[in-house]
C-alpha cells in the first residue's frame, strides 16, 4: 500500500481532472461506494473460484461477528446500490467512480495491495451502442492523456450463459485429454471454471490451448449479431482492435462484449483497463433484470505509463513567492498576499514565514519553484510600491505601483496557465 507524496501528487491530480472532465462530456454522473461491503456480496458478484475470492480479499469480521471485505473492485458495490437506492428500476443510469480498491497480491511494479481504479458502469441498455460508446470514452481518454500510439484495444464476445455453459464443456473435455501436463491452478478449474484455464500466463498452458476448441465457434446467433453491431461503430468511428479469443476476464459476471486496453510499455502487468457487459449481475444481486456495461482503469498503471511517455506536467508548488524584508513588511505583507489571492485566484501565492535575510529568503523562493517574486520592505511600504523580481529568467527586478503588479501576475502567470 502506497503513499502518495506531494511530488506524484500533481500527477494524480491532472489524470483525475481529465478523468472527472471527460466522463461528464458523456453525461456520467458520479457515484460515491462506501469501501466495505459485506464479504457475501463479491462472493456472489465476483464469483466463488476467482483469483480476487479464492486468495486477494481483505475479509475480517467486524465487532458484531458480521464478515465485511474491503473491496477488491467497484462494479458489486455499485450495482448494490444502485438496486438499494431504486436508481436501476425502469430507468438508465450513466455512472462513475474512483477511488482505492484493495487485493492481496504479491506486490509488483504495476501491482499493489491498496490500488485506485476509475470505473464507470451503464445501466439499462442491452445494445452494441453503449458498448461502443464507453470504448470511444476510453479511447478519448488516451488521445487526452497523449498516449493513444502506446495502447491496445483486445476485444473478445463471451456470448450468452448458454453458448458459453456448451463451449465450457468442449473446452473441459479437450483440456480432460491434457490433465496429466496441466499446472496446478489450471488442474483445479479445469472442473470448476475452466475458461479461466484460457487466460492462463504459463506458457505451457498457452502451448496447450493452441488446438483448443474455439469460443466463436459456439456464439449463438444474438451474440453474434451483437458483437458485429459494436464492431461496425468502431469501424465507422476509426477505433482499431483484434480479437482476442482468450480474452475472459478474470470475474464471473461477464457475458457477451469484453475488452481490455493493453500496453506493453509496462512490462507483465500491461493491462490499463479492462470491462465488458454483465447483463446478469443486476439481478443476480436481487433487482429487477437489467443490461448492464462497463470498466475499471487502474491508475497507478496509466500513471505509471503517463511517466514513462513524459506527459506529465512537473508543477511547482506556486507561482508567486511574497518576500517580506522587516518587521512592518512583515506585518503589511500577509495583506499583500491575502489580495493577490482573492486578486487572482488561479495564482498560487506562497508567503514567506520565518524572517531571514534576502538571500534566505529568495533561496526558498527559488526552492518553492515560483516564477516571481514579490518583495515587500520598508521602502516599498513607504512609497506604496511592490519589487518584482522574475526567478526564471533575467529580466532584472522592477519596482510597480498594486496595479501594475496584477496587470504584470495576469500577463506571466495567470493567463499562461
Ligand atoms: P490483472 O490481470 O492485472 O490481475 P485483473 O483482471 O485482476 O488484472 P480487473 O479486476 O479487471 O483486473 O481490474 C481492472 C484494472 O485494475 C486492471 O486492468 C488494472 O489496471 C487494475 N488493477 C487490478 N489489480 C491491480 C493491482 N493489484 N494493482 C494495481 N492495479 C490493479
Ligand atoms: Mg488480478
Amino acid at each position: 500500500m502506497n503513499d502518495i507524496l506531494p511530488q506524484q501528487s500533481p500527477a494524480w491530480q491532472q489524470v483525475e481532472a481529465v478523468l472527472r472532465q471527460v466522463a461528464a462530456s458523456y453525461g456520467y454522473e458520479e457515484i460515491r461506494m462506501p469501501i466495505v461491503e459485506s464479504t457475501d456480496l463479491f462472493k456472489r458478484s465476483i464469483g466463488e473460484v476467482t483469483d480476487i475470492v479464492e486468495k486477494e480479499m481483505y475479509t475480517f469480521d467486524d465487532r458484531n461477528g458480521d464478515s465485511l471485505t474491503l473491496r477488491p473492485e467497484g462494479t458489486a458495490s455499485c450495482v448494490r446500490a444502485g438496486n438499494e437506492h431504486g436508481l436501476l428500476y425502469n430507468q438508465t443510469q450513466r455512472l462513475w467512480y474512483m477511488g482505492p480498491m484493495f487485493r492481496h497480491e504479491r506486490p509488483q511494479k504495476g501491482r499493489y495491495r491498496q490500488f485506485h481504479q476509475f470505473g464507470l458502469e451503464a445501466f439499462g441498455l442491452p445494445d452494441a451502442d453503449i458498448d461502443a460508446e464507453i470504448i470511444l470514452l476510453t479511447a478519448r481518454l488516451w488521445r487526452e492523456f497523449g498516449i493513444a500510439d502506446q495502447v491496445e484495444l483486445q476485444l473478445n464476445s463471451l456470448a450468452s450463459n448458454e453458448a458459453r455453459a456448451t463451449y465450457r464443456d468442449a473446452l473441459r473435455t479437450y483440456l480432460s485429454q491434457h490433465e496429466e501436463v496441466l499446472d496446478e491452478d489450471s488442474k483445479r478449474r479445469l472442473q470448476s471454471n475452466p475458461l479461466r484455464i484460457l487466460d492462463s500466463k504459463n506458457p505451457d498452458m498457452q502451448a496447450i490451448l493452441v488446438n483448443a476448441p474455439q469460443l466463436s465457434e459456439y456464439w449463438d446467433d444474438e451474440s453474434r449479431e451483437h458483437f458485429s453491431q459494436l464492431c461496425k461503430r468502431l469501424d465507422t468511428a476509426g477505433i482499431k482492435y483484434t480479437l482476442n479469443e482468450r480474452l475472459v476476464r478474470g470475474l464471473d459476471y461477464y457475458n457477451r462484449t469484453v475488452f481490455e486496453w493493453v500496453t506493453t510499455e509496462l512490462g507483465a502487468q500491461g493491462t490499463v483497463c479492462a470491462g465488458g457487459r454483465y447483463d446478469g449481475l443486476v439481478e443476480q444481486l436481487g433487482g429487477k433484470a437489467t443490461p448492464a456495461v462497463g470498466f475499471a482503469m487502474g491508475l497507478e498503471r496509466l500513471v505509471l505509463l503517463l511517466e514513462s511517455q513524459n506527459k506529465i506536467k512537473s508543477q511547482a508548488s506556486a507561482d508567486v513567492y511574497v518576500a517580506l524584508m522587516g518587521e512592518a513588511a512583515e506585518l503589511a505583507g500577509v495583506d499583500v498576499a491575502e489580495r493577490l489571492r482573492s486578486e487572482l485566484p488561479n495564482v498560487r501565492v506562497l508567503m514567506h514565514c520565518g524572517g531571514g535575510n534576502m538571500k534566505k529568503q529568495m533561496k526558498k523562493a527559488d526552492k518553492s519553484g515560483a516564477a516571481v517574486a514579490v518583495i515587500i520592505g520598508d521602502s516599498e511600504l513607504e512609497n506604496s510600491s511592490y519589487t518584482v523580481k522574475p526567478l526564471r529568467d533575467q529580466t532584472g527586478q522592477k519596482s510597480v505601483s498594486w496595479q501594475q503588479l496584477v496587470e504584470y501576475l495576469t500577463a506571466t502567470i495567470a493567463e499562461k496557465s
